[in-house]
């Protein structure tokens, strides 16, 4: 087996040349599965928007109105921390057709 290289022998494998520009990639294209919103199930109770690492639950005054696909990369925790009306969930994962 062929000795394994140190990082710094690495080739470099991304260039970030100034801060603050996270919102111009389109992290969302790395998705396989996407939230998909039944708002007649949600209670406005705002744990997605909370948990969401990405930001990506949109707001509109103050209650969830969907997802920023540019860049939600489809984890699924939104999901898993909605309580939904009753129970029933108001965020479902589905996979993403491209
Ligand atoms: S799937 Fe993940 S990234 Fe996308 S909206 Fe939900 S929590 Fe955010
Ligand atoms: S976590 Fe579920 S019930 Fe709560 S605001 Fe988000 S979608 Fe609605």
């Amino acid at each position: 087996m062929s000795e394994l290289k140190k990082y710094k022998e690495l080739a470099l494998g991304g260039n970030i040349e100034k801060s603050g520009t996270a919102v111009d990639f389109k992290t969302g294209d790395w998705r396989s599965s996407r939230p998909v919103y039944h708002p007649e199930n949600c209670i406005q109770c705002l744990f997605c928007w909370v948990y969401c690492p990405d930001s990506a639950v949109i707001l509109k005054d103050g209650q969830v109105t969907g997802f920023n696909l540019d860049h939600c990369k489809g984890c699924g925790i939104c999901a898993h921390e909605c309580p939904g009306k009753k129970k029933v969930k108001a965020i479902v994962m589905e996979e993403e057709v491209k």
